[in-house]
């Protein structure tokens, strides 16, 4: 059957759904607000890590043109609290991760996707359009909440506990930082002030560092958050640095304070909040025709654990090959679709949520567990894995007992892997890919 797909927005889930109906010779056209040429000269638009499981669907679409050899990184340290009672650990990926700047990434694949016979039509689409711009299609896919666009798909109380965003963001993609000795994420935490997330990142100038200030509301750091870089920046940098001194010294200690600023302009940083929110999945026109919602529009969280995109590329994938192997856009589509990739969905959505509430308490339990993975490096390995896989995160998190029980299933094999009754492993709990 001759097949043809309409999407709405030129972001991740756009781009990577495209590209794969593309190898499928399916007819696509791409709807979007911004060319590529528009992309040097924008703000930053976020910091993505894509983790290795993104990177494997990138290398099947041919669009893996920045090689993890170069740019990826291979774990994560992580430190809680400030000297001298930190916990500091460190856990390696399976495979590395990779970071790219999007005013590099997204340009380059509107490119690909373009060589490989899609069509981009430039336009903004308002909601009133969505009706009539389905009539041409067989299905239109909707990759942007942007303003009215998102409201069309309804709210889901039950997955969305926020009515605003849970951290006060200040993210910035600076210069003057020394790597780690190994290139590695860096998470720190600290209790009661927020989180900071330092990713290795390509962007114009080479690799640069993003720093993702997550500050939670009323603390010692939301002012990073509401201080503008442009009104003065040199008082913003020695602000950031009085702050990274005192919640963050492990990142400050690696700072040349003479070269320490903005990587390339002063449009390298992002600051505001998101508000965690899950919506329906699709929407029946008054035509009869389905809309259906990918990406953030679908499901939006707080960057804190860096699932977004990378949820976003997944259910790209899914819906991807249910459009290939179907023939009827109907209500059991959809159904087929939500039902294989709302694991790993609303995964992401659950442990993220979890996590941005119990890092600000730290009650006891979640001190435990991370004490745990400070005193047993396979356990911090596989942990750190399963930044790959949210499910198995939302297995480990979902209770108290499930805590405790995924560490001693983890003792358990590192016990018998010393013991030789098994390879030692950091190996993944569930089978599941
Ligand atoms: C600071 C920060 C750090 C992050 N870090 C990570 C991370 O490390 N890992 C991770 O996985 N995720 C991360 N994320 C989340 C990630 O950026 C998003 O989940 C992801 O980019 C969403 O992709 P999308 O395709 O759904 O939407 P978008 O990227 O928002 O794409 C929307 C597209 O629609 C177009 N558009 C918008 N409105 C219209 C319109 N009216 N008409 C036509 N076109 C329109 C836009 O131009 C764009 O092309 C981070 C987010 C932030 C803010």
């Amino acid at each position: 059957m001759h097949k043809k797909i309409g999407i709405v927005g030129a972001g991740t889930a756009g781009l990577h759904l495209g590209l794969l109906l593309r190898q499928h010779d399916i007819e696509v056209t791409l709807f979007t607000d911004r060319r590529p040429s528009e992309y040097a000269g924008m703000r930053l638009l976020n910091t993505v890590a894509h983790h290795a499981v993104t990177l494997e669907r990138e290398t099947a679409l041919g669009i893996n043109h920045w090689p993890e050899a170069e740019c990826g990184y291979f774990g994560h340290y992580y430190y809680i609290g400030a000297k001298p009672q930190a916990l500091e650990f460190y856990g390696d990926l399976h495979a590395p991760s990779r970071a790219v700047d999007y005013r590099l990434y997204q340009p380059r694949l509107m490119e690909d996707f373009l060589e490989q016979g899609g069509e981009i039509d430039y336009r903004e689409i308002r909601a009133e359009d969505v009706a009539s711009l389905s009539a041409n299609f067989d299905l239109l896919v909707v990759c942007t909440g942007k303003g009215p666009l998102g409201q069309m798909f309804q709210h889901e109380p039950a997955h969305s506990p926020f009515d605003r965003p849970q951290r006060a963001l200040c993210v910035g993609l600076f210069k003057g930082i020394k790597e780690t000795p190994t290139r590695a994420v860096t998470m720190f935490f600290s209790p009661g002030a927020g989180e900071m997330i330092e990713i290795p990142t390509l962007s114009f100038n080479g690799m640069a560092t993003a720093l993702v200030i997550e500050n939670i509301p009323g603390g010692d750091l939301e002012i990073l958050a509401k201080t503008k870089y442009e009104d003065d920046p040199r008082a913003f940098l020695d602000l950031l640095l009085s702050k990274l001194r005192q919640h963050y010294p492990t990142c400050a200690a690696r700072i040349n304070e003479n070269e320490f600023d903005l990587a390339n302009s002063p449009l390298d940083i992002l600051q505001g909040g998101v508000t965690p929110t899950v919506r329906k999945s699709h929407v029946v026109l008054d035509n009869g025709k389905l809309a259906v919602a990918l990406g953030d529009v679908h499901a939006v969280v707080d960057p804190v654990l860096g699932q977004g995109a990378n949820v976003a590329s997944y259910a790209a994938w899914i819906l991807g090959e249910e459009i290939i192997a179907q023939d009827v856009f109907d209500e059991r589509f959809v159904e087929r679709v939500n039902l294989r990739r709302q694991d790993r969905v609303l995964g992401a959505t659950r442990w993220t949520n979890f996590m941005l509430t119990n890092l600000k308490a730290m009650p006891l339990e979640l001190q435990q567990f991370i004490f745990q993975l400070s005193q047993h490096k396979p356990l911090a390995d596989v942990f750190t894995d399963n930044f790959n896989y949210p499910e198995r995160q939302w297995d480990c998190f979902a209770s108290v007992a499930r805590m405790q029980a995924w560490c001693e299933a983890q003792l358990a094999k590192i016990k018998r892997a010393s013991d030789n009754e098994q390879p030692t492993a950091a190996q993944p709990l569930s089978s599941a890919a």
